[in-house]
């Protein structure tokens, strides 16, 4: 594969971002491809190679790069501009269609990015029950911001460097941990910290450690134990929003937050963050209350019509039905594979609907577990895949997406290379 001009370009973006780069996932050793163009479930580089793309923009492009419908609408909307710095139709539209199908956000804020969703959502968590201290999950991720930096997930595991510096240890002494999946551990947590716990921020089904699914009751039980003890609720679903079904794994599991954070898929593929739900809560959040929160990009024209339309496209069921279908066929290919190598004691498939990731350990049920996953054979794994014409999140602990404009060729495409890349780091 002649990578020659991807090579050269990071030579000099090198010199010019940190790690030659504008956020770090993407800085794939010995250098990334640079992308040239994309269209449907592929991606281009500049060097003219074309790739299976099973990254997706690591989760807004549920429909595929560039879909017809929603560059037409994005299209349309900018002959009106595309920044007003007033109030517009589309914010309410918009919010009545994601209110359909997230009935738990009574009055919700849009905002820009997924980091400012979680940002606003403790915010108000806090100004609301007037207390410090938040419980994340270990390896959860909420973003970049300072006080959900502590074994956030992804990014940070792979560079080995779990907390940042730049981040006072006092702004996260507020910050409690408990694993994911274990009951006792947030029971005794909130038990010891009574009264002094605003919320409980995590993702409902963990996508920033691979996938990582919930046991069962395991969500119903935090609901209880938060409910219990008078703290709020926040699911971030920033990447499970509008991707396992319509509603989220809260509309999946059955569960009701007190707040919802949402972004990625919300967006259409434009930047989008929004945080909402219980009305008493969202008062606080200023102009109505005392809650600061702001952005001169918030509800853009732009990423609000790129999101409505990509709900809309979703709304016959027919995206859904089709991406579950295809996740479940691929999951079931994936383990027959690895089974027919004979390799099942070193690699485990993992996933739930459009989410799927291949686990270089046993599978995992929280950080911990997942952290002991062998990283140098998935780099081994991934390089090859790549050679092999399927782009996968360039991390053991990144989750992989379908997308609707994935065929039974791309599923034909993947598992064919699943297997020669098992075969030749076996
Ligand atoms: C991506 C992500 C975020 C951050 O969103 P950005 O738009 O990248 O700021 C927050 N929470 C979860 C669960 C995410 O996957």
């Amino acid at each position: 594969m002649d990578q020659d001009q991807s090579a050269q370009l990071y030579e000099e973006a090198k010199l010019l971002f940190p790690g030659g780069v504008s956020s770090p996932v993407r800085a794939i050793r010995p250098f990334p491809f640079y992308t040239k163009t994309a269209s449907g479930s592929h991606i281009t580089d500049v060097d003219g190679n074309e790739f299976v793309d099973c990254c997706m923009a690591y989760g807004p492009l549920i429909l595929g790069h560039a879909h017809p419908v929603v560059r037409e609408a994005i299209a349309k909307q900018l002959e009106h501009g595309w920044i007003y710095g007033t109030p517009a139709e589309q914010e309410i539209m918009y919010a009545r269609k994601i209110q359909a199908h997230y009935p738990g956000m009574k009055m919700l804020r849009f905002v820009n990015t997924g980091t400012e969703a979680t940002m606003g959502a403790i915010r108000a968590a806090r100004g609301f029950t007037g207390r410090d201290k938040i419980v994340k999950i270990e390896g959860g991720f909420h973003g970049a911001h300072d006080a959900v930096l502590v074994r956030a997930g992804s990014g940070a595991a792979t560079m080995g460097t779990p907390d940042s510096l730049g981040v006072p240890v006092d702004f996260v002494k507020n910050t409690l941990q408990v694993p994911f999946n274990d009951v006792g551990a947030l029971e005794e947590t909130l038990s010891s910290h009574k009264d002094e716990v605003a919320c409980l921020i995590m993702e409902p089904v963990m996508g920033n450690m691979g996938p990582i699914l919930p046991k069962d009751m395991y969500l119903r039980a935090v609901r209880n134990i938060t409910r219990d003890h008078d703290v709020l609720l926040i699911l971030d679903e920033i990447i499970t929003g509008f991707r396992v079904n319509m509603f989220g794994a809260q509309g999946y599991y059955g569960v009701e937050p007190d707040l919802t954070t949402l972004g990625k898929i919300a967006g259409g593929g434009l930047p989008i963050g929004v945080f909402g739900g219980r009305r008493d809560i969202m008062e606080t959040v200023a102009p109505q209350g005392g809650v600061y929160q702001a952005g001169t990009y918030s509800g853009n024209p732009l990423s609000l019509i790129a999101g409505m339309t990509t709900v809309e496209v979703m709304e016959t069921g027919e995206v859904h039905r089709k991406l579950n279908a295809m996740g479940k066929a691929l999951y079931q290919s994936l383990v027959d594979t690895v089974r027919s190598l004979n390799m099942q004691d070193l690699v485990t498939p993992t996933g739930i609907s459009s989410m799927f990731q291949l686990f270089f350990g046993p599978q995992p049920s929280n950080y911990d577990e997942a952290l002991k996953a062998d990283r140098a054979k998935f780099e081994g794994f991934w390089r090859h895949m790549l050679q092999n014409g399927v782009f996968f999140p360039p991390s053991q602990f990144e989750t992989n997406f379908l997308s609707a404009a994935h065929t039974q060729s791309d599923l034909d495409r993947i598992v064919a290379a699943c297997r020669k890349s098992l075969v030749a780091i076996k």
